[in-house]
C-alpha cells in the first residue's frame, strides 16, 4: 500500500511506465496485493469502531444538568441519538490519512487545471491563519479586542484596490461567483440611481458559466457576444448588441482561451458610449499582477478570486473569497459595513452609506481566506507579485512551445498564463477524455476539459512549477501521443492505476458511491 501511494504521488516518468502494457499498473497492483488485508479494507467510518470506543476523555461538566425537554422544543427533539460511529483517535487519524492519500493534490501532484489556478499554497499562509489572534477570535467580541484582524482587513482592501487600479474594495463576497453577483447588484443600484432599469448583461461566448448564472440570479438577461478566431471579442457583434438597455459587459481578460484581449480599451469605449458598465471577471489576475491594472484599461468594477490568485487550498467546493473592486462612481453602492481606519488611528466598521446594496455575507467575510491572501501579498511584495505574473506567463508559453508540434492549438501565441489545445488523434478514436484519464496514470491531474471550446484541454501550469516538472510534463504528453499511435487501446482504457476507471460523472456527483472495491 505504502509503495503504491508513493508511486502514485509522484509524476511517473514515461520510461518507467511506457513499456508494453503499462508497468505502472502492474507495480501498483503488486504493491497493493502485498499489503496486509487488515489495513487494505476500505470500510466507511460508520462501519468501523466498536461501542464504547472514544477519542476524547472529557472531564465531568461543571454546568448544572437540565432535562433536554426543558431546554429544546419537543418537536425539535429526536427519539434516539444519532448513530455515530464510536472510534479511537488513532482509528480516525488513519481513516482520514488513508483517504487523503487517495486524492490528487497540489502537494503531491502536478495540477495543470486551466482557469482554476491550482498553484502551490505556501505554508506560511497556514501558519498565519492559525495564529490564535486570527483563528480564535469571535466577530461579536468588542471592537477594541479585534483591532488586529480589522487592521489586516483594512490593509488588504487597500492593497487589492491598488492592484486593481480602482479606488475601493469590499471584502464581503464569499467566492468569485458571489463577487460577480455582488458587482451586478452594485451596477443595478448605480443605474437605478440614475432612473434607469437596464435588463441586458453581455458576456463573450468564452465566459465562465458563473457569468450568465450570476446575471440570471440578479434578474437580468444574459446575452452572448461572439469571439473571433483569434480568441478576441468580435467588436462588430459587440457593437450590434450593446444598447441603452445594457447594464454591463462581463469580460474575462486574459480570457479563458488563454489570450489577453488588447482591444480592451476599444471595448471599454464601446460599452461606455451606451452608458453601460465594464465588469472584469478577475479569475485570471494571476497573469497580469503588477503588469497592468484593470482600472487603467477601462474597467468599472471587478472581482478577485483570492483563493486562486493569492493562494488558498481550494477545489471540491473548498473555501474562497471574491472581493469586489469598484470605480469612484460605484463606491456609494458598495456593501456595508465597510472596514475603515478612523481619524484616531483605530479600525472599525462604517455602515453610513445610504445607497449601499446592503450586506452580502455575514460577519467579516471569509476571514481565513482573507488572512491567507494578505499573507501571500505581504510575503511576495510588489516585485514578487509581478514576478508571479511573469513566471506564470513564461511557464505557459514554454509548455505551449514545446508541445505545439504534437498538440494543435487553435489560438495563436503568445498566451497569458494558460493555453488551449485541441488534440488531433487522427482516426484512432482517442478523445480528450482518454488523454485526461491517461495523465492520471502518470501522476498528473487532468487539465480542464471541453471548455470553453469543444474537445479542448486547457492547461495552466502556474508560476510555482519548476522547469524540471514542466519538462517531465512535456515528456509525459509526448509519450501519450506515441501511445496513441502504437496502442490506442492503452489510452482508451486508462486509467490503469486507479481503484475505479470511468465513472458516470453525473451519477458519481449526484449519487456518490464512496465504497472502494479493489
Ligand atoms: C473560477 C472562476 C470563476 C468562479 O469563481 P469561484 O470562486 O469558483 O466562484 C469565475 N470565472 C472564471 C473565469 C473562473 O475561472
Amino acid at each position: 500500500m505504502t509503495t503504491m501511494m508513493t508511486e502514485r504521488s509522484k509524476m511517473i516518468l514515461p520510461d518507467s511506465a511506457a513499456n508494453g502494457d503499462c508497468e505502472v499498473s502492474a507495480n501498483a497492483a503488486a504493491a497493493g496485493n502485498a499489503a496486509p488485508m487488515e489495513l487494505r479494507e476500505n470500510k466507511l467510518l460508520f462501519e468501523k469502531g466498536s461501542p464504547g470506543l472514544c477519542g476524547a476523555a472529557l472531564t465531568e461538566s461543571d454546568v448544572p444538568k437540565v432535562r433536554r425537554e426543558s431546554a429544546i422544543p419537543r418537536e425539535l427533539l429526536v427519539d434516539a441519538p444519532p448513530a455515530l460511529p464510536e472510534l479511537g483517535e488513532l482509528d480516525v487519524v488513519r481513516h482520514y490519512k488513508s483517504l487523503a492519500h487517495k486524492v490528487f493534490s497540489i502537494d503531491e501532484n502536478f495540477y495543470p487545471l486551466g482557469s482554476c489556478t491550482m498553484k502551490y499554497n505556501p505554508r506560511i499562509n497556514e501558519r498565519v491563519a492559525f495564529m490564535p489572534g486570527f483563528a480564535a477570535i469571535h466577530p461579536y467580541q468588542d471592537e477594541a479586542d479585534l483591532q488586529g484582524i480589522l487592521e489586516l482587513l483594512y490593509r488588504l482592501r487597500t492593497y487589492l484596490a491598488e492592484i486593481a487600479g480602482l479606488p475601493e474594495v469590499t471584502l464581503q463576497p464569499a467566492a468569485g461567483a458571489h463577487g460577480e453577483l455582488t458587482a451586478l447588484m452594485i451596477i443595478n443600484a448605480y443605474h437605478r440611481s440614475r432612473g434607469q432599469n437596464r435588463h441586458k448583461v453581455l458576456a463573450p461566448d468564452s465566459a465562465h458559466g458563473t457569468n450568465p448564472a450570476s446575471c440570471t440570479i440578479c434578474g437580468r438577461d444574459a446575452l452572448s457576444i461572439k469571439s473571433k478566431s483569434n480568441g478576441r471579442v468580435d467588436l462588430d457583434d459587440l457593437l450590434a448588441k450593446v444598447d441603452e438597455d445594457t447594464a454591463a459587459l462581463m469580460i474575462t481578460n486574459p480570457n479563458t482561451t488563454g489570450v489577453f484581449d488588447e482591444t480592451i480599451a476599444d471595448i471599454a469605449e464601446i460599452v461606455h458610449a451606451k452608458g453601460a458598465q465594464l465588469y472584469l471577471d478577475g479569475a485570471n489576475m494571476n497573469a497580469i499582477l503588477g503588469k497592468t491594472r484593470p482600472g487603467d484599461f477601462g474597467v468599472d468594477c471587478m472581482h478577485y478570486n483570492t483563493h486562486k490568485t493569492f493562494s488558498t487550498p481550494h477545489g471540491g467546493g473548498g473555501p474562497g473569497a471574491g472581493p469586489v473592486a469598484v470605480a469612484e462612481h460605484l463606491r456609494p453602492f458598495l456593501p456595508v459595513p465597510q472596514v475603515v481606519k478612523r481619524n484616531d488611528g483605530s479600525f472599525g466598521w462604517d455602515s453610513d452609506r445610504p445607497q449601499s446594496i446592503g450586506k452580502v455575507r455575514s460577519f467579516f467575510g471569509q476571514v481565513g481566506v482573507l488572512v491567507r491572501a494578505y499573507t501571500y501579498i505581504r510575503s511576495l511584495g510588489c516585485d514578487g507579485l509581478r514576478d508571479v505574473a511573469e513566471k506564470a506567463v513564461l511557464n505557459a508559453n514554454y509548455l505551449a512551445a514545446r508541445l505545439k508540434h504534437k498538440y494543435p492549438m487553435p489560438f495563436p501565441p503568445p498566451y497569458a498564463h494558460e493555453f488551449i489545445t485541441v488534440p488531433d488523434f487522427h482516426d484512432s478514436g482517442v478523445t480528450e477524455l482518454d488523454l485526461a484519464k491517461r495523465l492520471i496514470d502518470y501522476g498528473i491531474h487532468p487539465p480542464t476539459m471541453s471548455w470553453p471550446i469543444h474537445h479542448c484541454l486547457m492547461i495552466e501550469p502556474t508560476e510555482t512549477e519548476s522547469l524540471a516538472t514542466l519538462d517531465q510534463f512535456v515528456e509525459v504528453m509526448l509519450t501519450i501521443a506515441d501511445e496513441v499511435d502504437r496502442d490506442p487501446n492503452l489510452v482508451k482504457n486508462a486509467p490503469h492505476t486507479m481503484p475505479v476507471k470511468r465513472l458516470d460523472e453525473v451519477a458519481a456527483s449526484r449519487k456518490p458511491n464512496v465504497r472502494w472495491k479493489p
